[in-house]
C-alpha cells in the first residue's frame, strides 16, 4: 500500500469513526475558543499580548480548580468521570478551554493521572442562551468570581492558595512583582511563617501524592506510571512509592516535614524539588528502564491537584489558530451575549 493509499484507507476510518455531526460540533467549540483568544489579544497593547495571554491561561487553570471543586463538587477523578453535568454547571468558556487542552494535550499516561475530559467536552453538551444564563448565575453565586473570563481578568485581582506546610488558605494577588503569575512569586503564611513561592508549592504537591499514596495502595505517584510498548503498567506504582519513601527518610525511619526540608534544601543554595529529585536520582530503583519512560520525574506544576494545564493550554493555542485560519471552524453564530 503506497503512502497515499494509507492515508486515504486512515480518513475514510476516522469517517467510520467519528460521525460528522462531532466533528462540525468539535471545530465550532474551537472556533469559539479562537475568538476568545482573539478578544484577549485585542484589548491587550500588543506587546503584551504574551504576558497577558499567560496569565490567562493560569487563571484558567486556577478557574477549571475551582469550577471542579466548588460547582461540580466531585471527589476524585472517577466520580468525575461518572458524573452527567447539569445544565447550571457548564463551565465558563476559558474553563472549557482548560479541560479540552488536558484532554487534548497529554499523552495517556499524564492524563491517567490527571482528568479525563472526553465527557465533558461543551461540543457534545451544547450552549446555549438559556443554559448560559443558568451557569452563570450558579458559578456566581458558588464560586464570588465573574463568569465572563475577559471580565474576570480585569475584575478578580486575587486568588486563594492553601499552605503548602499547615494548610491555611491566603488570598494572593495575580499582579504585581511578587503577584502569583510573577516568577519571583512569594507569600507569607500567616499561620506558620513559611515563605511560600513556586518551589515550595510544586514539593507540597509532591507531598500530597506521597501522603495519599501512603494510604491508597493502587494510587500512582504523578509521572511514574511506566508505559510498556505503549501500555501503562501501574502494576509497579506501589514499589515505586516505595522507594521514593525510602530515599527521603530520615533517621527514625519517617518522612521530615516539608518545611524541614525546604530549609535542608535553602542550606544546600538549592530549590526544594531539585533537592527531592537528586535524592531520588541517587536510588537504583528509581533510575530508567530501557525501553520504558523514566521511573520518576519530580517535576510538579505550582498548581494543586492537576497537571500543568497552563503548558497544555498553550500547546493547544496554535492549533486552534491553525485550525481556524483553515477556515474549518468558523462559528455559525456568535458567542452568546455574556458567555465567554
Ligand atoms: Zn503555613
Amino acid at each position: 500500500m503506497s503512502s497515499t493509499d494509507k492515508q486515504t484507507a486512515l480518513v475514510n476510518q476516522l469517517q467510520i469513526d467519528v460521525p460528522k455531526e462531532k466533528v462540525k460540533a468539535h471545530l465550532q467549540v474551537l472556533g469559539v475558543f479562537f475568538l476568545l483568544l482573539d478578544t484577549l489579544a485585542a484589548i491587550s497593547k500588543p506587546e503584551d499580548v504574551e504576558t497577558t495571554v499567560d496569565e490567562f491561561f493560569q487563571r484558567s487553570t486556577y478557574r477549571l480548580q475551582v469550577w471542579l471543586a466548588q460547582v461540580v463538587n466531585v471527589d476524585g477523578e472517577e466520580d468525575f468521570k461518572k458524573k452527567p453535568l447539569q445544565d447550571h454547571e457548564l463551565p465558563p468558556l476559558d474553563v472549557a478551554l482548560a479541560l479540552h487542552s488536558f484532554g487534548a494535550a497529554f499523552p495517556p499516561a499524564e492524563a491517567h493521572e490527571g482528568i479525563d475530559s472526553g465527557q465533558h467536552n461543551p461540543a457534545s453538551q451544547g450552549y446555549d442562551e438559556l443554559k448560559s444564563l443558568a451557569a452563570a448565575q450558579y458559578w456566581q453565586s458558588s464560586t464570588q468570581l465573574k463568569f465572563d473570563a475577559i471580565d474576570s481578568m480585569s475584575k478578580d485581582a486575587t486568588r486563594v492558595i492553601e499552605c503548602p506546610s499547615c494548610g491555611a488558605a491566603g488570598s494572593v494577588p495575580w499582579a504585581g512583582a511578587r503577584g502569583f503569575t510573577s516568577p519571583g512569586f512569594e507569600y507569607d503564611c500567616a499561620r506558620c511563617g513559611l515563605v511560600v513561592n513556586h518551589d515550595l508549592l510544586c514539593a507540597g504537591k509532591f507531598f500530597e501524592a506521597l501522603a495519599r499514596a501512603k494510604n491508597d495502595p493502587g494510587f500512582c505517584l504523578p509521572n511514574t506510571a511506566i508505559l510498556v510498548r505503549g501500555e501503562l503498567d501501574v502494576s509497579r506504582c506501589a514499589s515505586i512509592v516505595a522507594a521514593v519513601r525510602k530515599c527521603l527518610q530520615d533517621d527514625k525511619g519517617g518522612i521530615p516535614p516539608l518545611k524541614d526540608l525546604a530549609e535542608s534544601a535553602a542550606n544546600e543554595g538549592s530549590s526544594t524539588m531539585a533537592f527531592i529529585a537528586n535524592k531520588l536520582s541517587r536510588a537504583d530503583a528509581l533510575r530508567a528502564e530501557r525501553n520504558s519512560a523514566p521511573a520518576v520525574r519530580p517535576k510538579y506544576a505550582h498548581t494543586p491537584r492537576l497537571a500543568d494545564v497552563v503548558v497544555a493550554l498553550h500547546h493547544q493555542r496554535p492549533f486552534i489558530n491553525n485550525v481556524y485560519k483553515q477556515g474549518w471552524s468558523a462559528p455559525q453564530t456568535a458567542v452568546p451575549a455574556g458567555f465567554r
